[in-house]
C-alpha cells in the first residue's frame, strides 16, 4: 500500500478529502482552526513534490446551498497556513470546476465548496414531504444513491490520486470519503498523515496492546458508551468508569445517591456490566467517593461523600481523594491508557481536580514509557485545559470515528483504501 512518504506526488493531481469542518462565529470568523492545521503536513507534501491539490470538505450540516455554510469564509486561513494563493471553486461539481481543477499546474490548488451542499455526498434524500409514502421516501432513496454514483465520478475525475486526510468522517460511507475510492486502484489511494497518524494510536491501543491496559471512560451518562464499555472488556485489564454514570452503578447497588445525574433505564444495564467484568476477568474500577454540590454550578456549596451515600439535595460532581488516589494506582502501573471523558465536571474548576489527577497520572505513565490515547471530545478539551497535551502519547482529533474505532467496527474511510 502507498503511504504519503513513498507516494512521489510530482505531476499529479491529488483530490484530498480534509475535515475543514471548523468553528465559525457570527461575523465568519474561525473560532478554532485546529482541523486546518491538522490537515497541513498533508497537503504541504503533495504541493512540495510537485503536485497539485484539489482540496474537498464538508461545513456544517447544510440541507442545501446555503451561504452560512460556504467554504469561501475560510479560504483566506487555509491559504494563509498553506503558504499558497488557493483557489476557489463556488461549485464542488461543474463544468467551471472541472476546467479550474483540469488546468491546475503543479504548486497549484483548489478548495471546492461544500460538498455537501449537494445531497449526493451523504447519499442522504432531500427535500422529502412529511407526509410521504414509505414508497415515496423509498423511490427517493433509491434516487439519490443512483445520482450519487455520477456526483462521485465527477469527483473523482479531477484527480490521479485520492488522498483521504478526514479522520472526524472516515466512519462515514459517504461519496467523498469512501465511495470516491472505487476509482482509484490500488497504487492511487492511500491515507494522510492525519488519518494514519490516528489509524496507527488505535491499532497500537487495540490491536499490539502492552500490558496492562487501563481504559478510563468518564462522561456524563453510561447509555452513550455501552458498545464500547462491552468491546473493551474483551481488551482491558483494568476498567475505570466514572463521572455521571457513577451513580447509575451506586443507584444500582442501592445506593443513595442524592440529585446526582442517573439513568433509571440503565440500572440493569450497569448490574450486567458488573457481572460480565467479573466473568472476563476485567478489573472494573468504580469511584468510591465524590466531591460533592449542592447544585450544579461552579458555586456551589461542596462536601465529600462515599458515592452510596450522597446526602438529600446533594450531587456527585467530581471523584473523590479515595477514588483519586485509587485510580492513580490503577493508571501509573499500566503500560497502554485510553481515557475517554472527564470523571467529574471539569468545566467548573472546583470539581475539575479528579480529571486533573487522572491526567496527571497518564502524564506519569506515559513518561515511564506508558502509550496513552486521549481521545473523545471532552477529555481532549480535558487534557488542554491542564497543558498535558503534548505529554500523553497521542490526541485523537476523532468524535464519532474514534469511538467506532474503540467499538471495533471497521470505518468506510478506511476500508475504501486498505481493504479492511
Ligand atoms: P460525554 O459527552 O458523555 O463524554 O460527557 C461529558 C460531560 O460529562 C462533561 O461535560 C462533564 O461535565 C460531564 N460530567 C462528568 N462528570 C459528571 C457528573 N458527575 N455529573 C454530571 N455531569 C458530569
Amino acid at each position: 500500500m502507498q503511504t504519503m512518504d513513498s507516494f512521489n506526488f510530482a505531476g499529479k493531481k491529488a483530490f484530498v478529502r480534509v475535515d475543514f469542518n471548523v468553528p465559525l462565529d457570527e461575523n465568519f470568523n474561525i473560532t478554532d482552526d485546529t482541523r486546518i492545521r491538522a490537515a497541513i503536513p498533508t497537503l504541504k507534501k503533495i504541493l512540495k513534490d510537485g503536485g497539485s491539490l484539489i482540496i474537498g470538505s464538508h461545513l456544517g450540516r447544510p440541507k442545501g446551498v446555503t451561504d452560512k455554510y460556504s467554504l469561501k469564509h475560510i479560504l483566506p486561513r487555509v491559504s494563509e497556513l498553506l503558504e499558497v494563493d488557493v483557489q476557489f471553486a463556488d461549485d464542488c461539481i461543474g463544468v467551471e470546476t472541472e476546467a479550474k481543477a483540469a488546468v491546475l499546474r503543479p504548486g497549484e490548488a483548489l478548495l471546492l465548496e461544500n460538498l455537501r451542499f449537494y445531497a449526493e455526498e451523504e447519499g442522504k434524500p432531500r427535500g422529502v414531504a412529511e407526509d410521504a409514502t414509505a414508497e415515496e421516501i423509498a423511490a427517493a432513496k433509491k434516487a439519490v444513491k443512483e445520482s450519487q454514483k455520477e456526483f462521485t465520478k465527477k469527483l473523482a475525475s479531477y484527480a490521479d490520486v485520492y488522498v483521504n486526510d478526514a479522520f472526524g468522517t472516515a466512519h462515514r460511507a459517504h461519496a467523498s470519503t469512501a465511495l470516491i475510492a472505487d476509482y482509484f486502484d490500488a497504487d492511487h489511494k492511500l491515507f494522510g498523515y492525519l488519518l494514519q497518524n490516528e489509524i496507527t494510536a488505535v491499532e497500537k491501543v487495540m490491536k499490539e496492546t502492552e500490558r496492562p491496559f487501563t481504559a478510563i471512560m468518564g462522561g456524563s451518562k453510561v447509555s452513550s458508551k455501552i458498545e464500547i464499555i462491552q468491546n473493551l472488556l474483551d481488551k482491558v485489564d483494568n476498567l475505570i468508569l466514572a463521572g455521571g454514570m457513577t451513580y447509575t452503578f451506586s443507584k444500582a447497588f442501592g445506593g443513595n445517591i442524592g440529585t446526582s445525574i442517573v439513568e433509571d433505564d440503565k440500572l440493569d444495564l450497569a448490574k450486567e456490566l458488573v457481572e460480565m467484568a467479573k466473568t472476563k476477568g476485567v478489573n472494573l474500577v468504580l469511584a468510591t467517593d465524590a466531591k460533592i454540590g449542592d447544585a450544579f454550578s461552579n458555586d456551589a456549596n461542596t462536601n465529600f461523600a462515599p458515592v452510596k451515600d450522597i446526602p438529600e439535595g446533594w450531587e456527585g460532581l467530581d471523584i473523590g481523594p479515595e477514588s483519586e488516589k485509587t485510580f492513580t494506582e490503577v493508571i501509573k502501573n499500566s503500560k497502554t491508557i485510553l481515557w475517554n471523558g472527564p470523571v467529574g465536571v471539569f468545566e467548573f474548576d472546583n470539581f475539575a481536580n479528579g480529571s486533573r489527577a487522572v491526567s496527571e497520572a497518564i502524564v506519569a505513565a506515559t513518561e515511564k514509557g506508558a502509550f496513552s490515547l486521549v481521545g473523545g471530545g471532552d477529555s481532549v478539551a480535558c487534557v488542554n485545559k491542564f497543558g498535558h497535551a503534548d505529554k500523553v502519547s497521542y490526541v485523537s482529533t476523532g468524535g464519532g470515528a474514534l469511538l467506532e474505532m474503540i467499538e471495533g467496527k471497521v470505518l468506510p474511510g478506511v476500508k475504501a483504501i486498505r481493504g479492511y
